[in-house]
């Protein structure tokens, strides 16, 4: 047989026949491969966890729970009753008159530390202060848990989604920074507020599912997704309030939050003796404490200074110490004003919150107005831009 005898046979039998059969085992091997693309990022996804501090200094801990598995520090596996009373020694925790020095609970529903329900595992250990509760579980799980601590998942949904993506990628920055640490993230306002699977619902687990795995990045790299209450009108700069320059945290002018005075106007009434003894608890020399003024304002509309009069004269202290030091719940916001009258003072402002990063009360101003999540992230965080996790690492 010629080489085109072959030609000609390979032609007319094969080419009707298999070229078919090719192009659909193609297609299968495409959508297989795809299949399996999709699964390994959902996979990369999924297996993110990260740990949480949900206790801390306790003298005594209490966990329940149906089918809960206890080990010990060598991950052996402990009979137990529950619920259990985990008691603080100085080196070691005391539980059913045994020692030890780490116990990790399981279920597969919840934990309950407590009487609050926690997914994932949760990990007791002591410190100098007493019984640290360490919550890690699967990353997505948590921000599920997270978002009606930080807003209402009731929320229009692209705010909803926007606090899930900023939530997200701030606790994979403190993740990354926190590496070795025994937990990457406290779960009160420090960080992100986290109550546990507690208030959790379908709206939230809904926001968290749609963005899946979509972090910010600046640069290809995971930013300081810094976020707060309400900025009063406009967001504040990272420089004014840790002296870092952050070319994404800038500030930006924010009317939105406006609409909602209910989340943006505050007012405190404290008497000079309660402010003064604020103030020596936070560790600043004060005493005949008689008069408060507002210092220099800066370019954001806060207060860059605090003055305290005191029979002795005057000394400063900046916005924010005074803020910290009366407590973050009382001084909402370095943007306000002050009264004095007698031995009582008067503070009215607007804001809550340090003002860096997104606002949410203007995040969800912006998303009745029609934006998506991903134009409210791109004008709080300007020039960064929305990726898939799987796409950076
Ligand atoms: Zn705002």
């Amino acid at each position: 047989m010629t080489q085109y005898g072959f030609i000609c046979f390979y032609r007319q039998v094969l080419q009707p026949l298999d070229l078919t059969r090719i192009l659909i085992l193609l297609v299968l091997a495409t959508t297989v491969f795809q299949w399996s693309a999709l699964d390994r990022i959902k996979a990369a996804t999924l297996d993110e966890t990260i740990r949480v501090a949900i206790v801390k200094s306790a003298a005594e801990v209490t966990v329940s729970g149906d089918g809960l598995l206890v080990t010990n520090e060598a991950g052996s596996p402990l009979v137990m009753s529950f619920p259990a009373k985990v008691k603080f020694l100085k080196n070691g925790l005391l539980v059913e008159g045994r020692r030890f020095q780490r116990l990790s609970f399981s279920a597969s529903s919840a934990v309950y530390v407590n009487n609050k329900p926690y997914r994932g595992l949760a990990e007791l250990s002591v410190t100098d202060k007493g019984i640290l509760v360490v919550n890690q579980l699967p990353l997505e799980e948590y921000l599920v848990g997270l978002i009606n601590c930080e807003i209402s998942s009731a929320w229009p949904i692209e705010a909803v989604k926007a606090q899930a993506i900023i939530a997200r990628t701030y606790a994979l920055n403190r993740k990354k920074s926190r590496m070795l640490s025994t937990y990457h993230l406290e779960s009160s306002v420090v960080d992100q507020v986290y109550e546990g699977s507690l208030i959790e619902d379908s709206r939230a687990r809904r926001a968290v599912s749609e963005t899946e795995g979509e972090v910010l990045t600046y640069g290809g790299v995971i930013i300081q997704a810094f976020y707060h209450s309400s900025c009063g009108g406009r967001t504040e700069s990272s420089e004014n309030i840790w002296g870092i320059s952050i070319p994404y945290l800038k500030g930006v002018e924010c009317q939105y939050c406006q609409t909602s005075p209910a989340g943006t106007a505050w007012a405190c009434k404290l008497f000079l003796k309660e402010i003064e003894e604020r103030l020596l608890l936070a560790g600043h020399k004060v005493s005949g404490l008689s008069e408060i003024k507002p210092g220099a304002v800066n370019s954001r509309g806060r207060l860059k200074q605090v003055i305290l009069m005191t029979s002795h004269g005057s000394s400063t202290i900046s916005g924010e110490q005074f803020r910290k030091a009366i407590g973050y719940s009382s001084i909402k916001s370095t943007r306000f004003v002050v009264n004095n009258s007698n031995n009582e003072i008067s503070f009215s402002g607007s804001g809550n919150g340090h003002g860096v990063g997104l606002c949410q009360w203007g995040a969800k101003q912006r998303a009745l107005d029609g934006f998506g999540c991903g134009e409210i992230l791109s004008y709080y965080y300007p020039g960064t831009q929305l990726k898939k996790l799987s796409d950076i690492r």
